[in-house]
């Protein structure tokens, strides 16, 4: 068991075997760091104190607003520096007691504002859940066809927008739009009557590609920094009317949320599990072998304006059908390039029972079902006031590594 010299509390996510990275500020002042506990880390003053000398980091490395300029030094350095922090932060180690360490090194986690940890460039959202496909399929389309003739075949996704990438804790504005409600002969404009979540897991490239080139399944987890959780809003009337036959638009550009850590694939190690089996038998090129998903446990709580909390889903990653590899393998099988801080998303991740649906839509079963919440009110969707509180963790004996927080409260117009 690793012990640090900083308290952790029990069910802590950030445990010395954790080390995420994120960006902090307090006032004008930005640096990257990372949390044991409810401790905020400097890694600009850890720099300072020696502890990566010998690594050849630029000074400043850790200054900046974002980790992208840390990120492209590549995963032998990135884990290095993961490295030495454990180290440094263990009982005994070199920071333990060190009475010329200056102590602004640590922050309490509520008195400094988490920010956006990267500069995204480009953000892809997947389909990957079979689940979740299903589900959709099965309310929309066919229960007999649920699933279209291409999803056993290769990891279905779409281009997203980066711009609308927010921290947790950032306020979601119920977005406007045009519907066609049910009966209707004529559009209607106006706010969306069926905000709903998606819980996802997202994953930030650490490589840099070539136009032209391609990633292979086998080599692709070396172009993968680290994990988030991610909350793809998403305004079902107005995508019902919208996505034909482009796919999804102004119901999903609006806003998604991310936990503001990024938690490397390191730490992730010890929770690699087997996917699912994959019939009919992928492509050569999408073929994958070994414990390629995480044992990631999902939740997600609606917090209504007064408090009440209501847990409505409980799902795991492990469930996703095609496994990160594929999904940047067949990103760029085509030659379409990545670069550092993009971001690509699961997808909705639905489990194979009801309580484990990923989304309001499948939940209560396009709004035959609803949930009875601790005041006595009901949600089919998401209402304002309500905010929607994600978590993710990995729990394995004593090792615990969990996500932080991905919560985004609905306002009104
Ligand atoms: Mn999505």
């Amino acid at each position: 068991m690793k012990e640090s010299f900083i308290y952790i509390p029990e069910d802590s996510d950030f445990t010395l075997y954790n080390i995420p990275f994120g960006i902090f500020r307090k006032g004008d002042y930005y640096a990257a760091c990372t949390r044991v506990g409810d401790t905020i880390v400097d890694l600009h003053m850890c720099m300072i104190t020696g502890i990566f000398d010998e690594l050849g980091l630029e000074g400043d490395i850790f200054k900046r607003k974002t980790l992208n300029d840390f990120i492209a030094l590549g995963k032998k350095v990135t884990s290095d520096v993961r490295i030495r922090l454990q180290r440094a932060l263990e009982k005994g180690g070199y920071l333990d007691n060190n009475i010329f360490i200056d102590q602004e090194i640590y922050l309490i986690s509520d008195n400094v504002q988490m920010i956006l940890p990267i500069r995204i460039g480009d953000y892809t959202d997947f389909y990957s859940s079979r689940e979740h496909a299903t589900n959709v399929g099965t309310m929309f389309r066919d229960p007999e066809n649920a699933l279209l003739p291409n999803w056993l075949h290769l990891p279905v996704g779409y281009h997203g927008r980066a711009s609308s990438i927010v921290v947790s804790g950032t306020e979601i504005h119920r977005p406007n739009g045009q519907t066609m409600p049910v009966g209707s002969l004529k559009p209607v404009f106006g706010p969306s009557k069926q905000l709903d979540f998606e819980l996802e897991m997202a994953f930030v490239i650490g490589n840099n590609t070539e136009l032209g080139s391609s990633i292979s399944v086998s080599n692709a987890e070396n172009y993968i920094f680290g994990l988030m959780l991610f909350n793809d809003w998403s305004a079902r009337d107005i995508q019902k009317w919208e996505y034909v036959p482009l796919g999804p638009f102004l119901a999903k550009n609006f806003a998604s949320t991310i936990s503001p850590w990024i938690i490397p694939l390191e730490a992730l190690e010890p929770f690699r599990v087997q996917g699912p089996d994959q019939q009919p038998e992928p492509l050569p090129y999408l073929k994958s072998d070994g414990q390629k998903n995480y044992d990631i446990q999902l939740s997600v709580d609606i917090i209504t304006k007064l408090g009440d909390v209501k847990r409505v889903s409980v799902s795991n990653f492990k469930y996703m059908y095609w496994n990160m590899n594929q999904q940047l393998a067949h990103h760029t099988v085509n030659g379409c390039n990545v670069r550092v801080g993009d971001l690509m998303a699961s997808g909705t991740i639905s489990g194979p029972e009801p309580d484990s649906y990923g989304s309001m839509l499948e939940l209560c079963w396009k709004g035959t079902k609803p949930i009875a919440m601790p005041d006595g009110s009901e949600r089919k969707f998401i209402l304002d006031g309500d905010t929607v509180s994600m978590r993710a963790w990995c729990g394995k004996g004593d090792i615990r590594v969990g996500f932080g927080e991905c919560d985004g409260k609905v306002t009104g117009h």
